[in-house]
């Protein structure tokens, strides 16, 4: 059974327009869970479930907690998300829509996560929001899709969070034969972890996240990211939080699509002078969405 969608993939006629080359948005943000996060963990639950889990535990108040819960229901298996204080009221409620138990536990992600370890049994399975091969070969499918549409575009733009879309992307660009095509990974000013990883070539860890784009504030990328630097052409962007929540706006008017800042961060990247888009004739966009952020939070952050 397939869990996520065939998304749409759009050439965008403003994005062209404006940029004098053909924009292809991959609109992931279409997901039924609101991301691509789908995609992966839709692969892992299932992977799991046919091994013997009865039971899937998340650890994520972000859209991977989203996508395990909406897994849960729709295989007919209960989902615990454990998650710290912290976590928005909207976010709870979306977890509990999909009918996941909600357990808030501790200040800090650190300690939900390790509470959420210890409710680990035989029949439990726990899904890692980005560092999980299962994940990267699930979201890997999202590059099958564009090849099987028969584009080829001359660079890939996308978020790096904790880094397991990058690894699934560039896992499918690889199984497409797109091993040449410069990849762009864009962060926000405070959640940069992959941008200072890739430039020691080690996971580093930020002392603390202060961009709103929360689903980018993985304090460190996984090793597979970084090493996926040392093999493929991938150029770090990093822009600020009032362009990543410019550029939602923008798509919200032109494409009439919400996503979270996360996502509006590689939006805004198309308006950088870079030189692998500047090279490009046509470019893939992974609007890879986010259900966390309201008209009204983004409407907020455009004030301050
Ligand atoms: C999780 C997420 C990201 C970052 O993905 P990683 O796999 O952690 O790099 C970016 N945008 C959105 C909307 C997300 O949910």
């Amino acid at each position: 059974m397939t869990l996520y969608i065939n998304t749409p993939l759009l050439r965008s006629q403003s994005n062209s327009v404006r940029l004098g080359k053909t924009v292809w948005l991959k609109m992931e943000g279409l997901q039924p869970s609101g991301s691509f996060k789908l995609r992966g963990i839709s692969h892992a639950c299932t992977w799991h479930m046919e091994r013997g889990a009865k039971h899937f535990i998340s650890s994520s108040g972000g859209n991977a907690g989203m996508a395990v819960a909406y897994c849960g229901r729709v295989l007919g298996l209960p989902v615990t998300v454990v998650v710290p204080e912290s976590t928005s009221a909207r976010a709870r409620a979306l977890i509990e829509l999909e009918g996941a138990s909600l357990v808030v536990h501790g200040k800090s992600w650190a300690e939900a996560n390790a509470y959420a370890m210890s409710l680990l049994t035989e029949h439990t399975a726990f899904i890692h929001p980005f560092d999980d091969a299962l994940l990267w070969e699930g979201h890997a499918t999202l590059i099958d899709e564009v090849a099987q549409a028969g584009v080829r575009p001359g660079a890939v733009l996308l978020s790096v969070g904790g880094g397991g879309l990058l690894c699934g992307v560039l896992e499918g660009m690889t199984r497409n034969g797109w091993g040449d095509v410069p990849v762009v990974a864009v962060e926000t000013e405070g959640a940069a972890s992959y941008s200072a990883s890739i430039a020691v070539g080690k996971p580093v860890s930020l002392p603390e996240i202060t961009s709103i784009a929360t689903s980018l504030g993985a304090r460190s990328p996984c090793q597979q990211a970084v090493d996926w630097a040392k093999r493929h052409p991938i150029r770090s962007v990093v822009v600020s939080d009032a362009a990543a929540v410019a550029a939602c706006l923008r798509l919200l008017d032109e494409h009439r699509v919400l996503v979270e800042p996360a996502c509006g961060a590689t939006l805004a990247a198309l308006d950088h002078d870079i030189s692998e888009l500047n090279a490009a004739e046509d470019v893939l966009v992974v609007v890879c969405g986010g259900a966390s952020s309201t008209v009204a939070d983004l409407l907020a952050w455009q004030r301050t």
